[in-house]
């Protein structure tokens, strides 16, 4: 059988004294859409900073295509395939839609930015008309297609994805499970925080569950869903 395309093995990340992450352990196949949900405070968004290279393990491994990569940096993460649309958007507020697109295209040649910024315009109609604004000016939800279209901007074949649907109204949070519905027809491969853990599991293709820092469990989204139990326990009242 071959690699996964992503493999997190035993992490263990610690901000000081607090061990953030135990011993996690987690898979995506190629083209697959997983989902790794939890509430509040449960160490998502520190496994994906520590995938990504923002934070580094005090143990265990992270495998691209079954290469060591653990403790890479983001921009060499970005060389081999891997982006991250982080938590809060982190946009470039004072820059256009379209100075954004350009600053995340700058590792491409210029006919390969271009190509790409046409395809973001193709993705999210709305930029056509909002190519000149500065991003400090977008709503939330323009906001957050501009932070995923950044991502994209690198065509990685893994997207990671910080709680995509955080503070958005649910026209928007539609509009958003519908793009990702989009980006797995290109069969991108997507590992997805996201608290919102109903929507999550119709359309993942598998999940994680994670709670103070340990994978506590895991199954197809079909699975999870029928887990009531664990949907009402832990996200029941979370949904937006
Ligand atoms: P949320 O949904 O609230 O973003 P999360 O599941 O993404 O939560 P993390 O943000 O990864 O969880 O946090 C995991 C644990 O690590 C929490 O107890 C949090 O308080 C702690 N933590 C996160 N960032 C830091 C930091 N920079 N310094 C110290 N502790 C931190």
């Amino acid at each position: 059988m071959s690699a996964p395309e992503l493999e997190v093995r035993s992490l263990t990340t610690r901000y000081g004294a607090i061990r953030a992450l135990r011993d996690a352990s987690l898979t995506v196949g190629v083209g697959e859409v997983v989902f790794l949900i939890g509430p509040n405070g449960a160490g998502k968004t520190t496994l994906l900073n520590t995938v990504i290279g923002l934070l580094r393990p005090t143990s265990g491994q992270v495998l691209v295509r079954g290469e060591d990569v653990t403790g890479s940096s983001p921009d060499s993460m970005i060389t081999r395939g891997v982006a991250l649309v982080p938590e809060h958007r982190r946009i470039f507020a004072d820059l256009t839609v379209k100075e954004n697109l350009m600053v995340a295209g700058i590792t491409v040649d210029a006919a390969t930015r271009e190509r790409r910024l046409a395809e973001m315009v193709e993705l999210f109609p709305l930029f056509e008309k909002k190519w000149t604004t500065s991003a400090g000016y977008l709503s939330g939800g323009e906001a957050q297609q501009l932070a995923i279209a950044r991502a994209l901007m690198s065509d990685p074949e893994i997207l990671l994805m910080d709680e995509p649907s955080l503070g958005l109204a649910p026209t928007l949070v539609d509009l958003v499970f519908e793009l990702l519905g989009s980006l797995r027809e290109q069969g991108r491969t997507m590992l997805i925080v996201e608290q919102n853990a109903q929507r999550a599991l119709e359309i993942a293709d598998r999940a994680y569950v994670l709670r103070s820092g340990e994978i506590i469990d895991q199954g197809t989204g079909a699975e999870l869903r029928e887990r009531t139990d664990l949907v009402s326990a832990y996200f029941g009242s979370q949904d937006t």
